[in-house]
C-alpha cells in the first residue's frame, strides 16, 4: 500500500477522506463505580489488557486514560515477529500485514577508510533469519497498533470503549477485603472541559498499571525503577523526504566518522522514513529538555552522518528528543517477596511502568504488550474461578525475569551502537555480527519461561524438540484434513483464553481401535481424571477450556474423517454443529512436514499442551495421561 505521498495524514489510510480518519472515540458518561478490573493507561499495554479481558462477557473490564482520546502519531513503530504472531491470536494480523512497511534487510554503512567523511555500505544482511516465524519483523506507527486493539475491544463480546480525560490519583487496597471482594478503591480526576476537578471513585478487584514510564500506579506501591541515568541524547524524527541514500527503504544502521549513527528506519506507506540520530552525551543527571535542541538540529545532524548523500526534509510528520534509559522495578505487582505465600496481588504493573528500554532494540512496545498477553488470561482464569488467584504471582515471576534478561540485552546493543561512531565506524563489523547474533532477541521469540506450575519439566523434550518448553509455540503449515485447506497449527491458538493440547500421532492409523490417539480420546472423554470432564463447565461446549487438536503424519486423502474419535469431531453450539478443525495432516506437497520441522519423535508421537498466551507449557508422551492429569490439577479449580 502507497500513501502519505502528499503529506501525512495520521488515521487509516484506507479511508478516503483524512478527516474522517481521526473522528473522536472513547465511553460517553460517568465511569462505573465497580469493575473486576480497571487498566490505568491507553498505551499498547493497557489496550492488549483490555483487548484480551473484552473476549470474556463476564469480566467487567475499564480502562481509562488521561489524554482526550486516542494517540494520533508518534512514539514506537517496530513490531516484532513474536508480537505479529500475537496480533493473529487478536485478528489482526492480515491488517497490519497490508498497511505495514515489511523490514526484509538491515544494511549497514561506515566511514570509507580513505575518506572518512564519506559513508560507504559495509554490509547487508537479512532482517530475520529463515523459519524463525511464518511472520514478517514489519514497522507500523504505534498509533495504528492501538487503533487495532481499540477495533478489537469495540468488536469483542463485552464492547469495550475507553474512559479518556481520566487521570489516576491515587489508590487504595482494604486489606482485610477477602478475595473476592473490590479491594481496591481508585480516585480518577476528569480533566476534560467542562469537567475540570471533578473527581469519580472506581473499586476494583484488581487494577492494573499501564501508565508508562512515569506510573503513578508504580509509584503508589512503593516500587521504583532502577538502572542506567541516561546519557545519552537521541533524535528521532518521521520525516518525507527526497534524499539520494540509496538504502532509504532498508533499515539502515550508518556510523559516520565524526558526527556519530544514525539509524533509518523505512516506514509504512513507501514515503516516508524514521531517522533516529545520536545527538549528544548528556552530563550525569542532565535532561535532554535542558538542551534546547531542535528539529532543524536534529535535521542538520542527519545530513552531516549522510555524507556525501543529500537528505531534503520536506515535511516532519512527528519528532522528539529523549534519553536513552535501561530500567526495570524489581517487582511487577504488589506484594513483597517475602510476602508471596501470605498475600495474593490486587495491584499489578505492566510495560513502560516497570521497565524502559533504548528505542534502538525496538523492545519498549513488543514487551510491554506480551507482558500484558501474560496478565491478560491468568487475570481472566481467575476472575472467571477455572484458577486459585495465587496463579496470579506467576505473572511478577515471568515478565520481571524476560525483562531482566531483554533489558542486558538492550544495554549491550546500544553500547555498541553508540561507542561504534566513537571508534570511528571501525566496530561496523562487530555491529553487523551482533545484530545477526541477537537476531532472536529483537524477533521477541528468544523469550524462555522457566520450570513452574505453569510450565513443565524438559524430562520429555525428546519427543518434540523444535517446541521447546517454555517457548513461544512456534507454528508450522499443515493441511486440515477437514476440508484440505493449508493452514498454520500454531494459528489454531486464538486469544480466547484457552489451553490447547496438540497430539501428534504416531505413523499408525489414528481411526483404528487400538490407536494411541483414540486412546487418548477416549481418556480425555470419559475418565473421571479427565482434564476435559473435570474443568469444563456443565453444558459448555467439550473445547471451552482446554482445545485437543490432532496431527497425523498420514497424507490427508488417506485418513477418513468420519471414523475418527468424536472428540476430534465435537458437537457444538445450541444446534450441536460438528467443528471440522480439530485435525491435520502433514502438508507434503509444499514439502513442509511439521514432523520433521519440530523434530517430532515419530515413532512415538507427543502431546504439546500451549498455554493461552501461546507459550509450550509442557511435552508429554502421548499415553501419559496421569502426566497430561497432573499438570492441569496443578492449578485449575474443577469446574462443576
Ligand atoms: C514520547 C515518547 C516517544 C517514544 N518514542 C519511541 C520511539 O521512537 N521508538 C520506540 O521504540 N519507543 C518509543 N517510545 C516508547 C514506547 O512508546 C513505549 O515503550 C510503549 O508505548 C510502552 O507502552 P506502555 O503501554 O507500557 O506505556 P505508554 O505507551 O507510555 O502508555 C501509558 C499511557 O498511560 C497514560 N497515563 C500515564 N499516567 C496516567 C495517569 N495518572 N492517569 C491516566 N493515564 C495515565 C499515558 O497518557 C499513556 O497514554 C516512546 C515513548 C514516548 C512516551
Amino acid at each position: 500500500m502507497q500513501f502519505h505521498l502528499d503529506g501525512f495524514q495520521p488515521g487509516d489510510p484506507e479511508i478516503a477522506d483524512p478527516t474522517a480518519r481521526i473522528q473522536a472515540s472513547g465511553a460517553a458518561g460517568a465511569v462505573p463505580t465497580e469493575v473486576d478490573v480497571l487498566i490505568v493507561g491507553c498505551g499498547p499495554a493497557g489496550l492488549t489488557l483490555a483487548a484480551q479481558l473484552a473476549q470474556f462477557p463476564d469480566i467487567k473490564t475499564c480502562i481509562v486514560e488521561q489524554k482526550p482520546g486516542r494517540l494520533l502519531v508518534g512514539q514506537a513503530d517496530g513490531i516484532a515477529c513474536r508480537t505479529m504472531e500475537m496480533f493473529h491470536a487478536f485478528g489482526f494480523s492480515e491488517r497490519v500485514l497490508k498497511e505495514a512497511c515489511w523490514v526484509n534487510e538491515t544494511t549497514f554503512w561506515k566511514p570509507d577508510e580513505r575518506w572518512p567523511e564519506k559513508i560507504i555500505r559495509s554490509g547487508r544482511v537479512q532482517d530475520v533469519e529463515d523459519g524463525l516465524s511464518e511472520f514478517p519483523h514489519v514497522i507500523l506507527n504505534q498509533a495504528r497498533i492501538h487503533d487495532g486493539f481499540l477495533d478489537i475491544m469495540r468488536k469483542a463480546p463485552a464492547k469495550l470503549e475507553p474512559h479518556y480525560s481520566r487521570r489516576l490519583l491515587d489508590l487504595h487496597v482494604d486489606p482485610a477485603a477477602g478475595t473476592s471482594d473490590h479491594a481496591v478503591t481508585v480516585r480518577l480526576e476528569r480533566v476534560d472541559a467542562g469537567n475540570e476537578g471533578k473527581v469519580e471513585t472506581i473499586k476494583a478487584r484488581y487494577v492494573v498499571g499501564c501508565d508508562g514510564a512515569r506510573s503513578t500506579v508504580r509509584k503508589s506501591i512503593g516500587r521504583e525503577l532502577h538502572g542506567d541515568s541516561a546519557n545519552h541524547a537521541w533524535g528521532v524524527m518521521d520525516v518525507l523526504a527526497v534524499t539520494d541514500f540509496p538504502d532509504i527503504r532498508f533499515k539502515s544502521l550508518i556510523q559516520s566518522a565524526k558526527d556519530g549513527s544514525l539509524l533509518i528506519i523505512p516506514r509504512e506507506g513507501g514515503y516516508m522514513a524514521r531517522l533516529y540520530v545520536e545527538l549528544a552525551k548528556l552530563d550525569v543527571g542532565e535532561r535532554v529538555a535542558n538542551r534546547n535542541i531542535t528539529a532543524d538540529d536534529v535535521i542538520a545532524k542527519a545530513q552531516r552522518i549522510l555524507k556525501p548523500h543529500t537528505l531534503e526534509v520536506k515535511e516532519i510528520a512527528w519528532w522528539s528528543v529523549y534519553e536513552i534509559g535501561q530500567r526495570l522495578t524489581d517487582k511487577f505487582d504488589d506484594v513483597p517477596e517475602a510476602e508471596i505465600d501470605t498475600r495474593l496481588p490486587r495491584i499489578f504493573i505492566a510495560g513502560d511502568a516497570c521497565h524502559t528500554h533504548s528505542p534502538k532494540a525496538g523492545q519498549g512496545m513488543n514487551v510491554s504488550m506480551q507482558d500484558a498477553f501474560n496478565l491478560g488470561w491468568k487475570l481472566a482464569t481467575v476472575l472467571r474461578k477455572q484458577c486459585a488467584p495465587s496463579l496470579l504471582h506467576s505473572y511478577s515471576a515471568e515478565r520481571q525475569a524476560v525483562a531482566k534478561e531483554l533489558i542486558d540485552f538492550d544495554r549491550e546493543w546500544s553500547g555498541i551502537l553508540a561507542s561504534a561512531a566513537k571508534a570511528g565506524g571501525a566496530d561496523a563489523a562487530k555491529t553487523q555480527d551482533y545484530f545477526v547474533k541477537h537476531g532472536r532477541y529483537t524477533a521477541g521469540t528468544a523469550t524462555h519461561y522457566r520450570a513452574s506450575v505453569l510450565t513443565g519439566a524438559t524430562s520429555h523434550q525428546h519427543l518434540a524438540e523444535g517446541f521447546a518448553i517454555g517457548t513461544r509455540f512456534h507454528s508450522a503449515p499443515v493441511i486440515r484434513l477437514g476440508d484440505a485447506k493449508q493452514v498454520h497449527l500454531g494459528h489454531a491458538s486464538q486469544a480466547d483464553g484457552r489451553f490447547r493440547i496438540y497430539a501428534f500421532s504416531p505413523a499408525e492409523d489414528p481411526a483404528a481401535a487400538g490407536s494411541a490417539i483414540r486412546a487418548l480420546c477416549n481418556f480425555l472423554t470419559e475418565a473421571r481424571e479427565s482434564p476435559v470432564r473435570r474443568y469444563t463447565p456443565v453444558g459448555a461446549d467439550i473445547d471451552s477450556v482446554i482445545d485437543l487438536r490432532a496431527v497425523f503424519q498420514q497424507d490427508h486423502r488417506q485418513l477418513a474423517i468420519e471414523a475418527m474419535p468424536s472428540l476430534l469431531l465435537p458437537p457444538k453450539g445450541r444446534y450441536g454443529l460438528l467443528d471440522y478443525e480439530k485435525m491435520f495432516c502433514r502438508d507434503p506437497k509444499s514439502g513442509h512436514d511439521v514432523f520433521d520441522m519440530r523434530g517430532i519423535d515419530r515413532k512415538a508421537g507427543c502431546m504439546v499442551v500451549v498455554r493461552p498466551d501461546q507459550y509450550v507449557a509442557t511435552v508429554l508422551p502421548l499415553g501419559d495421561f496421569a502426566g497430561l492429569a497432573s499438570y492441569f490439577d496443578g492449578f485449575l479449580l474443577q469446574a462443576n
